[in-house]
């Protein structure tokens, strides 16, 4: 674990998992500690804020590739089950949230996401699958 960030020590994983519940029907870990404004659960180690599946998934599966985002296979933004992160590119995250119904389009900018599924031959492959 050399490589990683001081912030990524053992000290501030004991603190995370002090703010989890595992849940046993979905297997997810639940956050009950700090959230951002956007309900993601947060962190602060060594000055520093970690999203709590960015902390996770680093922690037990080594850095996230550069641009990547972190998706969350179970649908449930406070989970920190590592087993229930996988990385992917931000529009590998659109689609999961598009095949479940969660994508949200900016009011009056955007048309219903159908609108584009329907001209997008790419999306419609990769939402597929
Ligand atoms: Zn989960």
């Amino acid at each position: 674990m050399e490589s990683f960030a001081p912030a990524l020590s053992e000290t501030t994983y004991q603190r995370c998992l002090e703010k989890i519940i595992p849940e046993p029907n979905s297997g997810c870990w639940l956050w009950f500690g700090a959230t951002n404004k956007k309900g993601y659960g947060h962190i602060r180690a060594n000055g520093v804020w970690w999203l709590i599946h960015r902390f996770m998934y680093t922690y037990h599966k080594g850095p996230i590739p550069k641009g990547e985002v972190i998706r969350h296979t179970c649908d449930n933004s406070s989970c920190a089950n590592p087993d229930h992160l996988l990385a992917g590119s931000a529009m590998e995250n659109v689609l999961d949230q598009i095949r479940r119904g969660r994508f949200k389009p900016r009011q009056g900018i955007c048309k219903p996401v159908e609108f584009y599924i329907e001209r997008n031959e790419e999306w419609r492959k990769l939402l597929s699958r």
